[in-house]
């Protein structure tokens, strides 16, 4: 079970500070925690975050290696500030940033190459469930953006239906599990077989347990729920139970 904070571009550094702070006094040994934290707080988030079993990971990076992209950041610079992971492909960066499979597979690849870990976002729009075509949708994203040859043991999938995010929508039991399941089949003909395929959308300490009770599901991303220490608490209570 893994569950992932994402702060998106929320709290200030003090707000950011005390969080983690409240986070790290928690332990939960049988789960893994991801923290996404915003780029100029890596370093001094990291430091707080040391010997507390919460991996620090960034929420997006560059294609490239390096060179003239004014405000942009290298997946290099994210791990020589401590980063271990980073996130790829959230829908909010498919949205704002117009993201293609493309682009998210090539920043994986340059993302692996710096030492870092990846997971990957995927999700359908609401008018493609709407449409019938959810899965075409997710399993198109799946492949458009997994570079060939990433080794299980750095990658990290995260189902989240946009139309989920941050409105307090949650997707259906048998919803969730259709896709978890195809995800779990696509991945494991690819030779990915222990891969985490996580759910995101609008988890809350109220709806944890029953999404981490569905088959295939090993955790969730968390966006808004992370940035209240107790209702992250809760949610990562929620898993170590199921965990156990
Ligand atoms: C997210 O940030 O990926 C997310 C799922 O946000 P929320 O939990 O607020 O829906």
């Amino acid at each position: 079970m893994i569950v992932a904070a994402n702060w998106k571009m929320n709290p200030d550094l003090a707000t950011g500070s005390r969080l983690v702070m409240e986070y790290a006094a928690s332990k939960y040994p049988t789960i893994t925690r991801v923290l996404f934290a915003p780029h100029p707080y890596l370093v001094p988030v990291g430091v707080r975050l040391q010997d507390s079993g919460i991996i620090l990971g960034a929420q997006d990076c560059h294609a490239k290696d390096d060179g003239a992209h004014t405000g942009d950041v290298a997946a290099h610079m994210l791990a020589s500030c401590g980063a271990q992971m980073v996130l790829l492909g959230h829908s909010e960066r498919r949205s704002d940033h117009h993201e293609s499979n493309a682009e998210i597979q090539a920043k994986a690849r340059t993302a692996l190459a710096a030492g870092l870990d990846i997971m990957i976002c995927i999700g359908e729009q609401e008018s493609d469930r709407e449409q019938g075509i959810a899965i075409d949708v997710v399993t198109a994203q799946l492949v458009g953006s997994l570079p060939d040859d990433v080794p299980a043991a750095r990658l990290t999938i995260a189902y989240e239906p946009v139309w989920a995010i941050g409105t307090g929508k949650v997707a259906g039991v048998d919803d969730i599990s259709e896709i978890h399941d195809t995800i779990r089949e696509m991945l494991v003909q690819r030779g990915l077989a222990g891969v985490s395929i996580l759910y995101g959308g609008s988890v809350k300490p109220d709806n944890a347990a029953a999404i981490f009770a569905i088959d295939n599901v090993g955790g969730a991303l968390v966006g808004g729920a992370s940035l209240d220490a107790e209702q992250f608490a809760s949610i990562c209570h929620a898993a170590s139970i199921s965990a156990e």
